[in-house]
């Protein structure tokens, strides 16, 4: 039998005119994030009701990997009618572990007869004598709630955290830098906390991609669509650009590299609809990583440079990393990823000598040549299936941009 949920947004967020926008997107993402389960999403009086067909720890896990969730509890509907409303209520008392409780009953609709304090007292009462369990209003181990609305009255006591944020989708689209190391997943993540769509963008040295299909980058990317829902990745080869560079200087060479893949994002951005590019930079956490380099990096931007992780410690990293299961596949081998090393990196990069590195070796015309080799890879959480296009093609087919709308919700 369907479970039913009742499941509330962070109000803060709402503002005016975004809030409808922000709860159709939540549901078409509670839609998609229990796909499989026959879920159906109503919106009732500022709260969400769902219902899905499946073990209670699964649609738990997808309505907690849901942003935008503030909190969520299964629920019982019922009618507006005392009696009803106890029946529901002692049945979830006789249920529940603990021997003491509390009643908390909220009215939303004062037409309701009797008064909030009113109806938690006669409930409060009945499950005392019903189930002998003591009330405590301080401490209590239970607390049964009891939200009596315009249409109906919900009971529940299983309140949970959600993830908080914004629903993936009301922020607009990202590329993300993602090297597949412990940092640019999680930077990936806390901008899809924040509403954004993130496209995937791997940088790979070897002669084709197929090493990096075979290689945890894709399962990072599986990882993070329990978030995302359809996630997006494009593998861009640079062999050609390290042809192109092996003759300069060793110490500017890792500041030059990142910023032909700021490059390459710039280029990318418009078919994808993306407004700004992500790293997984923490402010001196490596020599490209101190403010001058950052510096070095950003210098002529056309978009802007988010670093969600720029303040964190790399303790704080690694503990998000756990959280969001991203850390044990960072830490698999993947012999692509330390391709660009140099002995001896500079700390303080002039962003002027990079600009003139890319100028001299004509790198603007490079990215497009790069660009042209890459690979489109599509990620489809429900049908758990990878796929994989020449860039150009898909480029080719669409003018308007490479990746598709998601459909309207159905009712
Ligand atoms: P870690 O620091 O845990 O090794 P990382 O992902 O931060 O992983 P860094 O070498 O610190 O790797 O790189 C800094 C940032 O540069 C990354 O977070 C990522 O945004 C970007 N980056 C590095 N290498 C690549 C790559 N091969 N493809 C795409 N982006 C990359
Ligand atoms: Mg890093």
């Amino acid at each position: 039998m369907a479970r039913v949920y009742v499941v509330h947004y962070a109000e803060v967020a709402l503002k005016g005119k975004n809030r409808p926008e922000f709860v159709r997107t939540l549901r078409r993402n509670l839609y998609r994030a229990l796909s499989g389960m026959q879920p159906q999403v109503t919106l009732s009086e500022g709260r969400l009701l769902v219902s899905a067909d499946g073990p209670d720890e699964k649609i738990e896990r997808s309505i907690s990997s849901t942003f935008g969730v503030a909190w969520f509890s299964p629920a019982s509907i019922v009618e507006r009618d005392l009696p009803k409303i106890r029946s529901s209520v002692l049945q979830l008392a006789r249920e529940a572990a603990g021997s003491t409780f509390k009643v908390e009953a909220r009215r939303s609709d004062k037409s309701f007869p009797m008064k909030s304090q009113e109806i938690a007292a006669d409930l409060g009462g009945a499950v005392v004598e019903q189930t002998g369990k003591r009330v405590d209003l301080s401490h209590p181990e239970v607390v049964f709630h009891v939200d009596v609305t315009r249409s109906n009255a919900i009971v529940y006591s299983r309140k949970q955290g959600g993830p908080g944020g914004l629903p993936v989708g009301t922020a607009g689209r990202v590329m993300v830098l993602f090297s597949g190391g412990i940092d640019s997943p999680v930077a990936a993540w806390l901008t899809m906390k924040r509403g954004c769509v993130p496209v995937y963008v791997h940088f790979y040295l070897a002669p084709s991609p197929l090493a990096t299909f075979e290689s945890k980058v894709p399962r990072l990317v599986k990882a993070l669509s329990s978030y995302g829902g359809k996630s997006t990745m494009v593998l861009v080869p640079f062999a050609e650009y390290q042809l192109a560079t092996s003759g300069e200087e060793g110490g500017l060479e890792p500041s030059l590299f990142r910023r032909f893949m700021r490059m390459t994002c710039e280029a990318l951005a418009p078919w994808f609809g993306a407004s700004a590019i992500v790293t997984g930079d923490s402010l001196s956490q490596a020599a490209s990583q101190t403010l001058w380099n950052i510096g070095a990096f950003d210098r002529g931007s056309s978009l802007p440079i988010l670093r969600p992780l720029l303040t964190f410690d790399k303790e704080e990293i690694i503990g998000m990393a756990r959280r969001i299961s991203t850390y044990d596949l960072s830490l698999e081998e993947y012999k692509d990823c330390c391709a660009i090393i140099t002995r001896h990196p500079r700390t303080r990069v002039k962003a002027e000598e990079v600009s003139d590195a890319v100028a001299r070796l004509g790198l603007e015309k490079l990215v497009w040549r790069v660009v042209e080799g890459a690979t489109l890879v599509t990620y489809n959480p429900s049908a758990d299936e990878l796929k994989s296009t020449p860039l150009s093609d898909a480029m080719a087919k669409s003018r308007a941009g490479v990746v598709a709308r998601p459909p309207p919700l159905q009712d």
